[in-house]
Order: C-alpha cells, then sequence, then structure tokens
C-alpha cells in the first residue's frame, strides 16, 4: 500500500471515527455509531499493516500479536457480565497507558532513527510526556479496576499533607525532565526517565486512592479521556497522524463526559481530582458518615405492591444498580406493558450516575425494548414525582438517599437525587437494609409513606407481574 493511500484510509478512519462518537451519543443510533466505529477501526488497522511503515518481515509479527489479542478481547466480551462492564473498561484503559508507557522506553532506546537538534528535543519531549500520562493511566486504571471489582474498599485513602505529597511529586517530575533532555547519552537519560516513571506510578496509585467511592464515575470517565491522551502521545512519538486524531478525540470526549458527570454530581472537577469527596469535612471516610436516619422500617409483600400499582394513575419507576445485578429488565418491561394496558401512566426516572458506568440503565432498557419516549432524565422528570402515586424503586440507592439533599454532613450531601420520597408511596425493591456504592445509610427506608419489598429484584417483579395478571 502506497503512503498516499495510506493517508487517504487514515481520513477515512478518522471520518467514521468522528460518526461513530456522533452515533454513540443517543441509544438509538449506538448500535450504528459501535459498527462505524468497528468498521473505522478495521480501515485503520488494515492500512497500518499493510501500510508503508511495516516491512514484509514484521507482517508475521503483527498477525501474531493481532490473533491473540483479538482472541483475547473475544474471550473477555464473552465471559463479562453487564455489570462487571466497567471494570473491564479500566483494564483497558490500563493497557492504553501500558502501551503509551512501552512505546516511550522502545522509542528512547531505538537508535535506528537518529534525530538531532530541535528535532531530538521534541522527540524526547514527546517521550517523556507520553510516559508520564501513559504511567498515571496505567497505574490509576488498575486501581479504578480494583475499586470498581470490590478488590479494594471504596474509601478514599487520605494521606496526612496528601496535596503537599503531589506538589513534590510534580516538582521531582519537571526537575527529571531537565535532566533528561540534558542527558549526554541514552544510559545518562535512563536514570530520570525511569526515576519519573515510578513517581508518576505512585502519582496514579495515589490520584484514585484518594477517591471516594460516590465519584468514582468521575474517575472512570476521566482515567477514559487520560487514556486517549495516551494514545495521542503514543501517536506523537511513532509519528503515526491517526493515532494522535483517535487519541484526541477520546481525550477530549472523555474529558467532556467528566465535566458532564461532575456537573450532575454537583461536584467541583478539580476537588475531584484533588480527592477526598466522600468524607464529611475532611474527616475519615465514613460509612454511614451523617445523620443516623430515624423512624420506622414498614415492609410489603409482592402481592401488596401489585394492589398499589394496580390502583395507581401514575408510576414512576427508577431503575439502579440492583436491576443490572438480577438482570430483571425483561421483567421490568413485562410490567411495564401490563400496567400500560390497565391504563395507568408508567415512565422511568434515569439518574446519570445510576448503575456501575454513564448510561447503564438506558442500555438496559433499550435491550429490554422500553420505549425510549418513557424513559426520562432526571432534569426532565423530578419536578413530576409530587403527582406520582407510586414511585418504585428497584436496586437502586444512594441515587434517591434524601441526606444528599437534608444532611450537610452527609458524604454525599449536595449531589442531586431522585425525589422519590415526594411521591404518594415510594416502594423500594431492594435485598435487605445494605447501604449502596457510596457506603451510607439511606433514610429513605425510614420515612412515613415508604414501603421496603424485599427480596431479589427479578424475582420480586416476576411475583408482582404474577399478581397482576391472575
Ligand atoms: P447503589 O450501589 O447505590 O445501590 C444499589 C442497590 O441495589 C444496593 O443497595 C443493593 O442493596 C441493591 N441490589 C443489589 N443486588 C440486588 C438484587 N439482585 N436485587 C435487588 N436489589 C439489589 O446503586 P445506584 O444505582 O442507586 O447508585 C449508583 C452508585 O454507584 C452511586 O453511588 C454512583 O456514584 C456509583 N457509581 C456509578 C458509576 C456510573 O458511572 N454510573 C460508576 C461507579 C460508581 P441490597 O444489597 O440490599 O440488595
Amino acid at each position: 500500500m502506497t503512503s498516499n493511500l495510506t493517508t487517504v484510509s487514515y481520513i477515512g478512519a478518522a471520518i467514521l471515527f468522528i460518526l461513530s462518537l456522533g452515533g454513540l451519543a443517543n441509544p438509538e443510533t449506538a448500535r450504528r455509531g459501535n459498527l462505524l466505529g468497528m468498521i473505522g477501526m478495521t480501515v485503520a488497522v488494515l492500512a497500518t499493516v499493510l501500510g508503508p511503515r511495516v516491512s514484509a518481515a514484521g507482517i508475521p509479527y503483527v498477525v501474531g500479536a493481532l490473533v491473540v489479542g483479538g482472541a483475547l478481547g473475544i474471550v473477555a466480551a464473552k465471559k463479562v457480565q453487564m455489570t462487571q462492564m466497567p471494570e473491564l473498561v479500566a483494564l483497558m484503559h490500563s493497557l492504553v497507558g501500558l502501551a503509551a508507557c512501552l512505546v516511550g522506553f522502545a522509542s528512547y532506546v531505538d537508535t535506528s532513527v537518529q534525530f538531532s537538534g530541535a528535532e531530538k528535543a521534541i522527540h524526547e519531549v514527546e517521550i517523556y510526556v507520553g510516559i508520564l500520562i501513559g504511567a498515571v493511566t496505567f497505574a490509576g486504571s488498575v486501581i479504578a479496576f480494583g475499586k470498581l471489582s470490590g478488590k479494594i474498599g471504596g474509601k478514599p485513602l487520605l494521606l496526612p499533607a496528601r496535596h503537599w505529597l503531589n506538589l513534590a511529586a510534580l516538582l521531582v517530575v519537571i526537575v527529571s525532565d531537565r535532566a533528561f533532555l540534558h542527558a549526554g547519552s541514552i544510559q545518562d537519560g535512563m536514570t530520570p526517565l525511569v526515576l519519573m516513571t515510578a513517581i508518576a506510578l505512585l502519582f496514579g496509585v495515589h490520584m484514585v486512592m484518594a477517591i471516594g467511592g460516590a465519584d468514582m464515575p468521575v474517575v472512570v470517565s476521566m482515567l477514559n479521556s487520560y487514556s486517549g491522551w495516551a494514545a495521542a502521545a503514543t501517536g506523537f512519538m511513532l509519528g503515526n497522524d491517526l493515532l494522535i486524531v483517535v487519541g484526541a478525540l477520546v481525550g477530549s470526549s472523555g474529558a467532556i463526559l467528566s465535566y458532564i458527570m461532575c456537573r450532575a454530581m454537583n461536584r467541583n472537577f478539580i476537588s475531584v481530582i484533588a480527592g477526598g469527596f466522600g468524607t464529611a469535612s475532611g474527616a475519615p471516610a465514613a460509612a454511614g458518615g451523617g445523620a443516623q436516619p430515624a423512624g420506622e422500617v414498614v415492609a410489603v409483600s409482592s402481592a401488596e405492591t401489585a394492589e398499589l400499582l394496580r390502583d395507581a394513575k401514575s408510576v414512576i419507576i427508577v431503575p439502579g444498580y440492583g436491576m443490572a445485578v438480577a438482570q430483571a429488565q425483561h421483567t421490568v418491561y413485562e410490567l411495564t406493558k401490563v400496567l400500560r394496558e390497565k391504563g395507568v401512566d408508567v415512565r422511568f426516572a434515569i439518574h446519570p450516575v445510576a448503575g456501575r458506568m454513564p448510561g447503564h440503565m438506558n442500555v438496559l432498557l433499550a435491550e429490554a425494548k422500553v420505549p425510549y419516549n418513557i424513559v426520562m432524565e432526571m432534569d426532565e422528570i423530578n419536578a413530576d414525582f409530587p403527582e406520582a402515586d407510586v414511585s418504585m424503586v428497584i436496586g437502586a440507592n444512594d441515587i434517591v438517599n434524601p441526606a444528599a439533599q437534608e444532611d450537610p454532613a452527609s458524604p454525599i450531601a449536595g449531589m442531586p437525587v431522585l425525589e422519590v420520597w415526594k411521591a404518594k408511596t415510594s416502594i423500594v425493591m431492594k435485598r435487605s437494609m445494605a447501604s449502596g456504592y457510596a457506603g451510607v445509610d439511606n433514610p429513605l427506608f425510614y420515612k412515613d409513606n415508604n414501603r421496603m419489598l424485599f427480596g431479589d429484584a427479578k424475582a420480586m417483579l416476576s411475583e408482582i407481574f404474577g399478581a397482576l395478571t391472575a
């Protein structure tokens, strides 16, 4: 393949990636977006492998790597549960970071291409910055994987003087950069490069360890952004324009998503990155921090729930992580159909961080064929709860916690929540009184108009469906 044809293919692939991102912005066009992305990636890989930069002798290695990587990808994608998707995404971000580091070291020790003067300086800055971003992304993503999969606790780790530690790390990185750029030989440059890599790895670990459980959605999208910048840096090191474009697309879309998530959770982006959220006024993280809820918990049966739903004119369903765990979305859809046939107005209220990844609930409901026009975003529906007869919470907890509004000492104070308690009756479906991801108690369970339906979401919904159709 000539270099001109490769360039044209790269431009085509870049256009396909942009169209793919556009498609992914809406559940109705997301499938098409995914397909365009897959075609774009196939074009990109073929153009690179068959392009002038890969020699014929190198092709068997590339094909071997593609077969091994592709096989691992297929096995992982088939095995992973929908609820484990964020962990998988975090793991994949870590691989992008690791690749950036490895490419950086390989470019540095590669003597086949000789640079001099300004070119040499630019190439070395690319290597330094690429490894820096890659190492932070790699270490941060591994810790995010640990936190999301529950292997590491969700409590933020707050080291004393942690901001000073970060500042000191930054200073060492800057000083090492000078030493690296002025090194006389590869051996001399290796010491500051390895030192910076070690500090970047520690910084990545520290940064994500310091972030509280409820703020993990922001971290996931932030690491997504970092992985994009790491890929762009790799593109600079390898002189691959497409990698630079794609990396910048991922980096900037991830940054925009992080900003949107912060706004949705009423968090300040810088404060989230600096860590420590999820704790009350800097005190050690408290599972159940804030006031103890007062009142009595009233349990209901599925038959009583069916009665309440049958008598209702308007029902708002709030799905959360538990619906995903129970894989109850199809049963929710069946129930919705029956209720709508009976003339009940049923709508869904989606919180921006419901579940374990952005858009988690929308994907599940779309998969179950719930019509899009009854699935509402938080801002569209929150004011309607006072008019609803029943609000039914399915496996959600933090996103319906009134403490966010009522208790300034709560670790989730200030986060917008769905005001389900304003409905005539709220029903919370979950297996126990256990807290949600943020690890805080939920006063909703103790409110006078709230009822608890204890059990697995899918089993309970099937029982309600049975009672309604009997
Ligand atoms: P939560 O984690 O707050 O609550 C989920 C609830 O589901 C639990 O309390 C659990 O209670 C219940 N549950 C679990 N399994 C089942 C089951 N089989 N049947 C019925 N109930 C079940 O989830 P939310 O969706 O309310 O809130 C999301 C949380 O996750 C927020 O804190 C958010 O910050 C965080 N997060 C979100 C991400 C995102 O991008 N959206 C990423 C990472 C974290 P019990 O054990 O009693 O059944």
